[in-house]
């Protein structure tokens, strides 16, 4: 599986369907974004990414000087609150290789979601996290940062 890139790439921009039951194929997909995702040494993968439209990502929130920090398997994501403050942050994409921006969202959420097992999650994330999650959920509806971003900068 390759990493699907492009912002005008139509596999990217298709809204994915939602997860009806988590199979053992479910899992065994889940394990190879986590490995597409840290040999890419990214901190979040959305399935269309590596062309499969499914409502799935992974997540991985790494604290400094570790290898290893908490993983998240979110399956049928829901946002349920968002804060009305907001905050700008530079975001990045491993489909979108080079380029940043700023990105203003809503500074905290609240999302809903099952978990690699089906085990129903309700989470209230804030800074990097609310972040990530926000940026993984667009992938699942087809949207890409640069879609919100004012300026964006591309590495040379
Ligand atoms: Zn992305």
């Amino acid at each position: 599986m390759e990493l699907i890139t492009g912002k005008d790439n139509k596999i990217l921009r298709t809204q994915a369907e939602p997860v009806d039951k988590i199979t053992p194929e479910i899992r065994e997909l889940i394990r190879k974004m986590k490995k597409i995702m840290k040999a890419s040494n990214g901190v979040g993968l959305a399935a269309p990414q590596i062309g499969i439209q499914k409502q799935i990502f992974v997540a991985e929130l790494l604290y400094e000087g570790e290898e290893n920090g908490i993983f998240y398997a979110v399956i049928n994501p829901k946002i349920t609150n968002i804060s009305k403050e907001k905050e700008k942050l530079e975001e990045g994409c491993l489909s979108l290789p080079k380029l940043y921006g700023e990105v203003e969202r809503p500074k905290k959420i609240q999302i809903e979601y099952l978990d690699e097992m089906g085990k129903k999650k309700r989470l209230k994330a804030s800074g990097l996290l609310a972040r990530i999650f926000q940026h993984e959920i667009d992938h699942l509806n087809g949207g890409l940062f640069v879609d919100k971003v004012k300026e964006i900068k591309q590495l040379t």
